[in-house]
C-alpha cells in the first residue's frame, strides 16, 4: 500500500474518499468506536479523533496517524502494566530513590545503589541483603529498588518476615503450598522485610528455610535485617546447621549493604525540635 507523503496528494486507491492533502476530518464510520472496544483498544477510542484533527493539521501521512495512535495506545498499556505490577506487589508504602538522602547515610555506597536500581541484579538472580539498625532506611531502599524492578517489567511482591511465615502457616492448614510457591516462582524479585526483629518458630524456620532454597537461582531476594549473618541461627529457632544452609544459599549471589548511622526519623525530629 502506498502512503501519501506530507505535500502530495493521497492517490486514489489509498483514500478514495479525500481530495485534499490532510486526513479527512473524523466522521466516525459507524463500525469504528464498536471495532475498537471488541479489538480491546481503548486509547484508539480515546484518541483517534482528537489526533486525527492534529494529523489534519499538520498534514501528517496516514502512516504517521497510526502510529502515534499506536505509540499512544501502547504507552498507555505499558504505564498501565506499571501500575498493576506496582499494586500487585503490595508495598506498605511508596519510597522512591529520589527522595532518599544519601548525604545522611555516608556509610552506604551510593553508586552501588544507583547500579542496583538499573535491576541488574534481578536478571542475574542475585539477592540484596541491607543490614543496619532500625530507621536507617532499609525498608526506604528494599522498596525503592523493588519499584525500580516493577517500572522495569519485573514482577515483586512484599513481605516481612513475619508475613511470610503466617503465608506459608496459612498455605500448610489450607493444603496449599504448592500453589504458593508456584505463585512465589512466577516473581522475579521479593522482599523479606525485619528478619531478626521476632523469634521464629521452628516450623516458621522450616518455612523460610524451603522458602529460600525455592528462591535460590530463581528470584532475587531483598532481605533487610538487624542482625548480622553470625546472628541468624538465634532468629531461626536456633537451629544453626538450617540457617548455615540458608545462608550458603542466600549468600551465594549478593549483595551485602551494610547501613550504618542513627535513624533518620530520631535526626529528623530532633531537627525539628530545634
Ligand atoms: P529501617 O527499615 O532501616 O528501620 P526505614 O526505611 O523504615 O528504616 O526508614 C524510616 C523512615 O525514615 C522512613 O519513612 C524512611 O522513608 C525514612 N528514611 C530513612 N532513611 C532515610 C534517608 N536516608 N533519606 C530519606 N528518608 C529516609
Ligand atoms: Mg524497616
Amino acid at each position: 500500500m502506498t502512503t501519501p507523503s506530507r505535500h502530495s496528494k493521497p492517490n486514489r486507491q489509498t483514500s478514495a474518499k479525500t481530495s485534499s492533502t490532510s486526513l479527512p476530518a473524523p466522521s466516525s464510520p459507524p463500525n469504528l468506536e464498536n471495532d475498537l472496544k471488541r479489538l480491546r483498544l481503548p486509547t484508539f477510542l480515546a484518541e483517534y479523533s482528537s489526533l486525527c484533527a492534529e494529523c489534519s493539521r499538520e498534514q501528517a501521512t496516514y502512516a504517521d496517524y497510526l502510529s502515534r495512535l499506536t505509540s499512544a495506545e501502547l504507552s498507555e498499556r505499558e504505564s498501565k502494566a506499571v501500575t498493576r505490577r506496582i499494586n500487585a506487589a503490595k508495598f506498605p508504602t511508596p519510597k522512591e530513590l529520589s527522595d532518599f538522602d544519601f548525604k545522611a547515610v555516608p556509610s552506604l555506597n551510593k553508586q552501588k545503589v544507583l547500579e542496583l536500581s538499573r535491576c541488574g541484579f534481578v536478571s542475574d538472580r542475585t539477592n540484596i541483603v541491607l543490614v543496619g539498625p532500625p530507621g536507617v532506611g532499609k525498608t526506604h531502599l528494599a522498596i525503592s529498588l523493588s519499584l525500580s524492578a516493577c517500572r522495569l517489567g519485573h514482577r515483586a511482591k512484599f513481605f516481612t518476615a513475619s508475613s511470610i511465615v503466617n503465608t506459608y502457616r496459612e498455605a500448610r492448614e489450607e493444603r496449599v503450598v504448592s500453589r504458593l510457591e508456584s505463585s512465589l516462582r512466577k516473581l522475579d524479585v521479593i522482599v523479606i522485610d525485619e528478619l531478626g526483629y521476632l523469634p521464629i518458630d521452628q516450623t516458621g524456620a522450616e518455612s523460610l528455610f524451603g522458602f529460600f532454597s525455592l528462591c535460590y537461582e530463581q528470584v532475587s531476594v531483598i532481605v533487610t535485617t538487624n542482625l548480622p549473618f553470625a546472628q541468624w541461627p538465634q532468629t531461626f529457632a536456633g537451629d544453626a546447621r538450617m540457617t548455615g544452609a540458608l545462608l550458603d544459599r542466600l549468600t551465594h549471589r549478593v549483595e551485602i549493604l551494610a547501613i550504618e548511622g542513627d535513624s533518620y526519623r530520631l535526626k529528623q525530629s530532633r531537627k525539628k525540635k530545634r
